[in-house]
């Protein structure tokens, strides 16, 4: 069975992680904000039955008030005023339904109507009455109510006046809550079962997003520990050298002079690759370190000339070129100085390290050409070769570090796999860019382009 790296079950725990908290957190935001709108729903329902209630019972009782005479005593008048209303100890008709708009609410069975003397005595009630529910003279004026059933009711009472203005009694309006509380179960009973769902997903959302979210993360981890093994495995190779000439001339009876150059010729060739391979991997972690955060550059910016720095690496490689029976040769195509602001020596090395894998992946006889050009405010420096080319899957591999195609015969002449991957990060250290455009057997053309005002 293949065993999962101990890196990956890192990841996918503080993945995890990441998505419980996110998920905790957002549901109990979600709980506090469901409780919240609830509670305005309640609210704002609350004001509007007591408004209602309000008003209904305040028009009855300015109605009443002006034709009231007699206090306790239900008069005529009264009686004519609300043809709904059954006096208490008497026959009430039922059949003597007249429609009045004042009793329309009264009739739908929302609000029921009591009138008691002053004493507190129930003298009249409407017709529709409340079962279960005690009725008497409440003393507050305003509360809310419960019948024998657990149905709530919310009572107004005001005194009544008679024209005189002397006290003549009390009326009572009463308005069931059933219709308000079954409202509010159906708001309490959607928010329950939605929060469930809301949580499903919202875990889910957070488990997908921690996902995105710790993916380029987890890649980079990983290209780091490839890297470090990837380094460490380059540096073993001229240490393990290093140690086998040691240990072989250790082994030497008798030692000559000839022995001995041989030998530190030896060690010399092998240390100079070691520091050369130590150089580039420093080099690349500065470039790393200045592009991953906003330390303080480590590139010094002057005044560069391509021109001139193309003819220096033709001068420096012509040596090479000419041993190995290629070309080498530039062409400017612009009949002026093209200037960019860089680091000389960061500059010059891109473009070595470009012509010299040019010159050494291009068989005797053929050619290389460095072109430079101006094109959109951008210098674009070619390197092109008739060489042996990279066919397209390597190309999208080869700016990797420690990255080579054909393994053993790029060791052989001293290539560690980094040349191009510090091209790349020097061109992008200089806001440019690196790209290679390539046929097997045909050969290869690099393209950079570095802006010239930057
Ligand atoms: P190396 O030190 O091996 O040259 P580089 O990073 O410079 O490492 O190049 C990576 C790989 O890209 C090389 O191993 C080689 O196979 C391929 N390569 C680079 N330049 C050329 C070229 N001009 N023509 C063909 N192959 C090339």
């Amino acid at each position: 069975m293949k065993q999962k790296q101990p890196s990956f079950l890192l990841f996918k725990k503080a993945r995890w992680r990441l998505a419980s908290w996110y998920g905790a957190v957002i549901s109990i935001v979600l709980g506090i904000l469901g409780i919240g709108v609830y509670e305005a729903i309640i609210h704002a329902h609350q004001i509007t039955v007591e408004k209602e209630l309000k008003t209904v019972a305040g028009t009855l009782h300015d109605s009443l008030e002006t034709i009231l005479n007699t206090p306790g005593k239900l008069e005529d008048k009264i009686m004519q005023f609300l043809p709904n209303l059954c006096p208490v100890n008497t026959t009430c008709l039922s059949q003597n339904n007249i429609y009045n708009y004042r009793l329309g609410a009264i009739e739908k069975g929302q609000y029921y109507l009591y009138i008691f003397d002053l004493s507190g005595n129930l003298i009249a009630l409407s017709k529709q009455n409340i079962k279960g529910l005690d009725i008497k003279k409440h003393q507050k004026q305003q509360e809310i109510l419960k019948d024998t059933q657990g149905i709530r009711y919310l009572q107004i009472s005001y005194m009544l006046h008679n024209k005189k203005g002397e006290n003549w009694g009390y009326i009572q309006v009463i308005r069931s809550l059933e219709d308000f509380d079954n409202y509010l179960n159906s708001v309490a009973l959607i928010l329950l079962l939605g929060l469930p769902l809301a949580v499903i997903l919202i875990g889910l959302s957070a488990w997908i997003l921690t996902g995105l979210a710790i993916k380029p993360v987890y890649q980079s981890y990983c290209q780091i520990q490839q890297f470090t093994a990837d380094a460490a495995h380059e540096l073993r190779t001229p240490l393990a050298a290093i140690l086998a000439t040691i240990e072989s001339t250790l082994m030497l009876s008798t030692w000559t002079e000839e022995d001995a150059k041989e030998t530190l010729q030896s060690l010399k060739r092998q240390t100079e690759r070691l520091s050369a391979l130590v150089a580039d991997l420093l080099m690349l972690s500065r470039l790393d370190w200045q592009l991953t955060s906003n330390a303080v550059s480590t590139i010094k910016y002057e005044k560069i000339c391509l021109n001139y720095l193309i003819n220096d690496v033709i001068e420096e490689l012509a040596f090479l070129a000419i041993s190995l029976q290629i070309f080498l040769q530039s062409e400017i195509r612009v009949n002026h100085r093209i200037e960019i602001l860089g680091d000389p020596e960061k500059i010059y090395r891109l473009l070595f390290n470009l012509v010299v894998n040019a010159i050494q992946y291009t068989p005797p006889k053929g050619e290389v050409k460095i072109i430079l050009e101006e094109k959109n405010k951008l210098a674009i420096i070619k390197v092109k070769d008739t060489g042996i080319g990279i066919n397209s899957p390597e190309s999208k591999h080869i700016f990797e570090r420690f990255y080579r195609i054909d393994k053993g015969r790029s060791r052989k002449d001293g290539g560690s796999g980094l040349g191009l991957s510090i091209a790349q990060a020097i061109a992008q250290a200089h806001h440019g860019t690196i790209e290679v455009k390539s046929e097997v057997e045909k050969g290869s053309l690099f393209i950079v382009q570095l802006p010239i005002n930057f």
